[in-house]
């Protein structure tokens, strides 16, 4: 199963891609907490990518390219895997269709997950993560909590830099001008799956899965 997470930021992708990938047993690949960490380790392309995510911009092309290419090429992909936050433009959705085609892999799903922006920037301000299991929580969801109710860490939530008000709203801006015209792309290949991402998480799997089972009926039991 090759899977492509699309939709805005704080829609969800994180949260199911987890999900998805502990279902199919395959790789979780997030853009986002690959350049996270390289931040948090300070090594050189975290310190080449730190300003722009915390100005909420888009990291460079030709990084984001290199870091897809090193990661596909590894055995643990070679079965499957779920990209979150890759492909965001459209250089990047050229380039990824290169590699694949070089892969000779045909069969992505580019699932889409939409809600409304009035409930993304309640979700996205809300964000907390878990420092050590890096799971994703919405307040009040663990609000007066000291451990995390998935791996038990102490005093371990916190918010991330760029899920502040401002920043929050220049994401938004560059999700619909450079990431949103992708979809395009994607449409015009017949690969995109819509999926509606209000409501429970438990809600949006199943609805995930029913869509996946459709295009794909042995790969898939709900
Ligand atoms: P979100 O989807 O919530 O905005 P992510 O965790 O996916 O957050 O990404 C965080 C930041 O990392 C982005 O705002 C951007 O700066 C950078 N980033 C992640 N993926 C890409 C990408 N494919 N191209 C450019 N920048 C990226
Ligand atoms: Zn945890």
């Amino acid at each position: 199963m090759r899977i492509v997470l699309f939709g805005s930021p704080g829609v969800g992708k994180g949260t199911q891609a987890k999900i998805l990938c502990s279902k199919f047993n395959i790789p979780h690949i997030s853009t986002g907490d690959i350049l996270r960490s390289a931040v948090k380790e300070q090594t050189p392309l975290g310190v080449k990518a730190q300003k722009a995510m915390n100005n909420g911009e888009l990291v460079s092309d030709d990084i984001m390219i290199g870091i897809i290419k090193d990661t596909l090429e590894q055995d643990k992909c070679k079965k499957g895997f779920i990209l979150d936050g890759f492909p965001r433009t459209h250089v990047q959705a050229h380039v990824f269709d290169d590699m694949l085609a070089g892969m000779n892999i045909h069969d992505i799903h580019v699932i889409t997950l939409q809600a409304n922006e009035k409930e993304i920037i309640t979700r996205l301000s809300n964000r907390r993560a878990c420092a050590k299991c890096k799971n994703i929580f919405t307040l009040p969801e663990i609000e007066g909590l000291k451990k995390c109710p998935v791996c038990g860490a102490e005093n371990s939530f916190y918010q991330r830099d760029d899920d502040t008000e401002e920043v929050i709203k220049h994401r938004l801006e560059i999700f619909r001008e450079a990431t949103k015209p992708v979809l395009k792309h994607y449409e015009a290949k017949k690969k995109v799956i819509y999926i509606d991402a209000l409501g429970s998480v438990e809600e949006v799997t199943k609805r995930i899965l029913i869509a996946l089972k459709e295009k794909d009926p042995e790969q898939v039991s709900i």
